[in-house]
């Protein structure tokens, strides 16, 4: 983690320092620390304002717990119990948390990747750790901690001998990216697809194209954007994106004849094979596998490695990291129905292209009876969600998938697209989950395979749960 002294940390984030941290100024301060709760011993404080509170209140907890220093907005009246207590005035807190870690990251050696994307930001940055891992020192952005705190947090949280940091992005609408970047100066930039999450802010998928670009904006002179060569938008808008300054583009997608390419070999519910195709070519040797299950996690996969072998790694420490690849937060769970039948529960969150992408990959496993859909709205996704819903629906493959079951009201638009390739006996709509349950459980056998996702604030674990139950 960042290790400054007061003065130091003061110059990074724009501060002035009161007397009590002037006197202190270079005494070495090691990390930050934005929630009181935790251990902020040694610490620099941020105290952040949020909607509900604001954690000036809490900095005597911090110095409580042992922090070093504070950061304090200029102008903000000081309580008589932190006199003497050391403050570094800046103009809000928030901002100069942002220039601190951007200062750090300027002054550290470490090439930096940011990821960002519609779906599977995090898998692939934990598949990109964990591949750059046999060969450097890697930090990685812990959990899912993307947005304009988190980010800033992960790179304090960086250690000075850090060789490659893999950082995650997140947003949801125009700027956020821009703004994340500039902090971040990735020197690869990875853009894992477009989805229509956040269609609603950002107005069409063009929109959401044209905000993941965004990434470019830091990219540093001479560094890589490697963008999913399967979408068109991404294709076209990396090349308004030249504005942003000298880059190479390099594009990465399953089964295409350009760019970074992988072919699919087998997949399971544990696992997926597949090979590797650098775009100068020739196929690397042998196979290779990523130990989580869906074609989706290949197409992340092979970001990961294509980002690998742009940071000097060979094919076979490539490999050996796919093979170790542990996700930090495995969305799609395997569990069981009372009856044996196997239940894939991936009920974190959805989106139109996420349950495409589950859809396929359960139409591709074989050694089950029947598969089932279960499914819940999509929410968040603007005036088009009717159409989006139907389509997520007749993604449906009559072949492969044995029918499909919703709840939710805009789900009655999933089922209309399945009841089209399906036909209506095999495309239902519930008035709610125990209804769905009730039929499914009667009809469920014990070789039968079902998934079950939906919008978190669907909570369609709770289909999970009762399928357990029984
Ligand atoms: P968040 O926006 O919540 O941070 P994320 O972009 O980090 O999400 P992950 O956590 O990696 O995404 O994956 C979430 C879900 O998205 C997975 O469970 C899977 O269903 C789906 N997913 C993962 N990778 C892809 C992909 N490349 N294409 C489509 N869907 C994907
Ligand atoms: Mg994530």
């Amino acid at each position: 983690m960042i290790r400054r002294t007061t003065v130091q940390l003061a110059a990074m984030c724009g501060a002035e320092m009161n007397e009590a941290a002037a006197r202190r100024a270079d005494a070495v301060i090691c990390g930050v620390a934005t929630d009181s709760r935790r251990p902020a011993e040694g610490r620099l404080f941020i105290p952040l304002s949020g909607e509900r509170f604001d954690a000036h209140d809490y900095v005597g907890d911090a110095f409580a717990g042992g922090a070093a220093a504070s950061l304090w907005q200029a102008g903000r009246p000081v309580p008589e119990a932190l006199a003497g207590r050391p403050l570094l005035l800046v103009d809000d807190t928030l901002a100069a948390l942002q220039r601190l870690a951007a200062a750090y990251r300027g002054q550290l050696p470490a090439t930096v990747i940011g990821i960002t994307g519609s779906n599977g930001k995090t898998s692939t940055k934990d598949m990109t750790a964990s591949v750059l891992a046999r060969r450097l020192r890697v930090h990685k952005t812990e959990g899912n901690l993307n947005n304009h705190i988190g980010l800033p947090l992960s790179i304090l949280a960086m250690d000075e001998n850090t060789e490659a940091a893999v950082l995650e992005m997140g947003m949801s609408g125009f700027g956020e990216i821009e703004r994340l970047t500039r902090i971040a100066r990735p020197d690869v930039a990875v853009i894992t697809n477009i989805g229509d999450a956040h269609l609603l802010q950002l107005g069409s998928r063009e929109g959401i194209a044209k905000a993941k670009l965004e990434i470019a904006a830091g990219l540093k002179e001479g560094g890589v954007l490697l963008i999913n060569g399967d979408e068109p938008l991404l294709r076209e808008g990396a090349k308004r994106a030249e504005g942003y300054g000298k880059w190479r583009l390099e594009t990465f997608a399953l089964g295409r004849e350009d760019g970074w390419s992988a072919k699919l070999l087998a997949a399971t519910a544990k696992e997926s094979a597949f090979t590797i195709r650098p775009p100068e070519g020739p196929e690397w040797p042998g196979e290779f596998r990523v130990p989580v299950p869906g074609r989706h996690n290949v197409a992340n996969a092979l970001a990961a490695a294509a980002v690998g072998a742009l940071l000097g790694l060979d094919p076979e420490s490539i490999r050996q990291g796919l093979g170790a690849v542990k996700l930090s937060a495995m969305r799609l769970e395997t569990t069981h129905a009372a009856n044996g039948a196997v239940v894939l529960n991936d009920t974190y969150n959805a989106s139109p292209a996420s349950v495409k992408a589950m859809i396929a990959f359960v139409g591709e496993l074989t050694g089950y009876r029947r598969k089932w859909l279960v499914l819940g709205d999509m929410l968040e996704l603007g005036p088009d969600e009717n159409r989006l819903h139907y389509e997520t629906g007749a993604a449906a493959n009559p072949d492969r998938i044995h029918a499909v079951l919703a709840v939710g009201e805009r789900s009655k638009h999933t089922v209309r697209g399945a009841a089209e390739r399906l036909g209506p006996e095999r495309a239902i709509h519930f008035a709610d989950k125990d209804a769905l349950v009730r039929r499914l459980l009667a009809e469920l056998a014990p070789d039968d395979l079902v998934l079950v996702k939906g919008s978190r604030g669907m909570r369609m674990e709770e289909v999970v749960h009762a399928l357990v139950r029984g």
